[in-house]
């Protein structure tokens, strides 16, 4: 059982506001767009929600200390294993105190049982409450120049989709959907426990309330199928190596009206063979002859905006000098970055007699030794 009060780092007795604050707080720490590609930070601000979302809600959070009260799976462990109603049943039995109502059929204690025992995959096809979709995660490169100027780039994403041929009932068309004779369609089942009535999911139907005399030929009764579904991104201007995006609701389909889950989007620029990046600033190199070191000379450098800019290179200069262009890096959010461009004077492999004896004379006038 998760200590959602340890998670938010506040009291059992802590305020509404107080557990407002301590949320907020955490949920800018652990935000997935100041952590990107943080698979930790990321785990931990899902952790932090989920615990908001029952804390701050007084009528959850007072289900939710109820259940705590009754140790379920606080230190012992039993529950972690091989689970089953019985043992669930009765081991509340042993903890219980006056005024606590339970059902299965209510699907916020639902939710919690399903965190509580990761019985997730026998919860989610037995009850009948709306299941949210799972997030997808995938992995994109994306070409240097789109990262620079944003763009939309098409990726396919390996997902279920509700079949379209059952609309997600699991039924196949024309096959008789009938109210469930065991729980007679309310999906649960009652067993009474010396004073205590407890309900739970029925073990005829898996929860539905609804027997199906035939399954739909196209998903195997689960309602859903299996595709590649294109999806259209939007890369915004500017872009870098870590960051994720979300998509919402393009993740897995929710399950008996359950929300969509999310895509998760984590980008990888690809390297350009002339410009590197660090954070908004460009660097390149540029070969210069020279004649052009010694006697200055003015270049045209292509920038990452496809235009060319002028380059002054005074007399003199030496390998390796590095020139600042000033504004001419990348653009994000009102931050705009530099352009370094660093010379590299090549000096000529091969030279002529008439070149060999004029770089003799050039050195006896300079005094050169060689
Ligand atoms: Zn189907
Ligand atoms: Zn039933």
């Amino acid at each position: 059982m998760k200590d959602y009060y340890k998670i938010l780092g506040v009291s059992e007795n802590a305020t509404q506001e107080e557990i407002k604050q301590a949320y907020k707080k955490l949920a800018m720490k652990y935000h997935p767009d100041r952590n990107p590609g943080d698979k930790q930070a990321e785990e931990k601000f899902k952790e932090i929600n989920e615990a908001y979302s029952v804390l701050s809600d007084p009528e959850k959070r007072k289900q939710y200390d109820q259940l705590r009260k009754f140790g379920v799976g606080a230190g012992t462990g039993g529950f972690q294993g091989g689970f089953n109603f019985e043992d669930l049943f009765s081991g509340f039995g042993t903890g219980f105190g006056e005024g606590f109502n339970f059902r299965v059929g209510d699907s916020f204690l639902e939710d919690l049982l399903n965190q509580f025992f990761d019985r997730g995959e026998f919860f989610r096809r037995s009850r009948r409450g709306a299941v949210r979709g799972e997030d997808i995660n995938i992995d994109v490169e994306i070409p240097f120049s789109t990262a620079i100027h944003g763009g939309e780039i098409y990726v396919d994403v390996p997902k279920k989709e509700v079949c379209n041929v059952c609309g997600g009932t699991g039924a196949k068309p024309g096959a008789k959907i009938s109210t469930c004779p065991v729980c007679g369609g309310t999906g649960t089942v009652s067993d009474v426990r010396g004073m205590f009535a407890f309900s739970r999911p029925c073990p005829r139907c898996y929860g539905r309330g609804k027997i199906i005399s035939e399954v739909c030929y196209n998903c195997g009764g689960t309602g859903q199928v299996s595709t590649v579904k294109k999806i259209k991104i939007k890369i915004p201007a500017g872009i870098d190596t870590g960051t994720t995006l979300r998509i919402r609701g393009e993740g897995e389909p929710g399950i008996n009206g359950g929300a969509n889950g999310d895509l998760y989007v984590h980008i990888k620029v690809q390297d350009d063979k002339f410009f590197k990046r660090k954070g908004n600033d460009i660097y390149v190199e540029i070969p210069i002859n020279i004649a052009q070191a010694i006697l200055g000379s003015k270049m045209r450098i292509k920038t990452i905006y496809g235009n060319k800019v002028e380059l002054t290179i005074p007399p003199g200069t030496q390998n390796g000098t590095t020139f600042r262009l000033r504004g001419l890096g990348v653009i994000t959010d009102g931050f705009v970055g530099d352009m370094y461009v660093t010379v590299k004077v090549e000096i000529p492999e091969k030279i002529n007699e008439r070149q060999r004896k004029l770089i003799e004379e050039f050195a006896k006038e300079g005094n050169l030794k060689y």
